[in-house]
């Protein structure tokens, strides 16, 4: 028995969908796992992709998963950086907001109703941007010892690049912000806060205790599981061949995702 059916062994007996990580899991640098879409197809239909990505649109991963083989509906993507700005624009309608992010959850944001503003905003969402700079970092700042909220989409330090190179990540960049202002409060939207798990049963209409939650990251996709009441089977040395075997195997899908 391998580590992978060891962990299984944990699991229930039967499931009803699946909640499946991207990095690392389905991906790995700019290719695919080996077996993920293996994976995807045991699953026969019933999953969400989730990922605390925080730069890109559903629709646009979409596309770059096609590129790759894998044919995913934007629909059933959940990232942290789009969701932080449909969760927002939900609870707070039309609210002025400085944007931290790249361009693309930018025109998230504005086509959501909300209103991208650097002077006086009411919140300040933080994001993966690359063109974070000295002068973006002083008017966040002030605009957070001024009174406005704080909201990060992960609070990921870096995450793997090509060749094993270091890409800063939200939480690298919260670092910066949190140097300048130390009592800062902050509400984080991604992995392993619950949010990104309550959005991925929605769209699936599953019960948490029949939806596995499979990633490589026990301390974002694990914690996550555990805080949203959902097994959890983790995936090692970027080969998810045994774990879609195993979905195969005990996967009844059920309600809106079958
Ligand atoms: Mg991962």
């Amino acid at each position: 028995m391998n580590e992978c059916m060891q962990a299984a062994a944990d699991l229930p007996a039967s499931i009803e969908a699946c909640v499946i990580d991207l990095d690392g899991t389905l991906t790995v640098g700019e290719g695919l796992t080996r077996g993920a879409a293996e994976l995807l197809a045991a699953t026969r239909g019933a999953f969400v992709v989730l990922s605390n990505n925080s730069s890109h649109s559903p629709a646009g991963l979409a596309d770059e998963l096609a590129r790759l083989g894998l044919r995913v509906a934007a629909e059933r993507i959940v990232l942290a950086g789009a969701e932080t700005v449909r969760l927002l624009a939900a609870e707070q309608p039309g609210a002025r907001v400085m944007l931290i992010a790249s361009p693309v959850l930018e025109r998230l944001a504005t086509h959501a109703g909300l209103v991208s503003i650097d002077e006086q905003p009411d919140f300040v969402v933080l994001a993966r941007d690359e063109r974070f700079s000295y002068e973006r970092l002083a008017r966040a700042a002030n605009a957070l010892r001024r009174g406005a909220q704080l909201i990060a989409a992960n609070a990921d330090l870096t995450h793997p690049g090509p060749d094993g190179t270091i890409v800063p990540e939200t939480g690298a960049l919260f670092a910066a912000l949190r140097a300048c202002c130390p009592d800062i409060a902050c509400r984080v939207i991604g992995k392993p806060e619950p949010c990104l798990f309550m959005q991925a049963l929605r769209i699936l209409g599953t019960r948490p205790e029949r939806t596995l939650v499979i990633g490589d990251n026990p301390a974002t996709d694990g914690l996550g599981a555990k805080r949203s009441g959902m097994p959890f089977l983790r995936v090692r040395d970027c080969d998810v061949t045994d774990t879609a075997a195993w979905v195969r195997a005990h996967i009844h899908p059920a309600g809106a995702a079958r």
